[in-house]
């Protein structure tokens, strides 16, 4: 598994930072955001260290991609949305402020609920 030293995530994937657990398997993580847009704001990331959208190896995508319906449902359950918008930021510019990939899961909750 590719690491880099002074990422956050990957001190999230070996377990330096406790963060409250969505989903896991062996190559993907989902966690609450520390700052959640609305209740249940997740993010699910590969364990390996892949920078962004411009850098994912075909594998990750797939194992990205596959987890995230099974981490949108596990959200579902545990915070019963009505909704949920699923974002990626890739790049600076773009709004990306961590440089490990991963998707933002946020659930909706109708008019109101503080997000878009
Ligand atoms: P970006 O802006 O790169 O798309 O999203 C990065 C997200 O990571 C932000 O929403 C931010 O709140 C979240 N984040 C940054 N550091 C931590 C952390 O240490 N723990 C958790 N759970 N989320 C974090
Ligand atoms: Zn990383």
């Amino acid at each position: 598994m590719n690491r880099k030293e002074d990422c956050i995530f990957c001190k999230i994937v070996n377990g330096e930072i406790p963060v409250s657990k969505v989903y896991e398997n062996e190559h993907v993580l989902a966690f609450l955001d520390l700052s959640q847009v609305t209740k249940g704001h997740t993010l699910v990331i590969p364990k390996n260290h892949e920078e962004n959208i411009f850098e994912l190896s075909e594998t990750t995508i797939e194992h990205v991609f596959k987890a995230v319906p099974k981490v949108a449902n596990a959200i579902n359950s545990a915070f019963d949305p009505v909704g949920l918008n699923m974002l990626n930021n890739n790049g600076e510019a773009a709004g990306q402020s961590v440089f490990h990939y991963h998707v933002h899961l946020i659930p909706r909750y109708g008019k109101g609920d503080g997000f878009g």
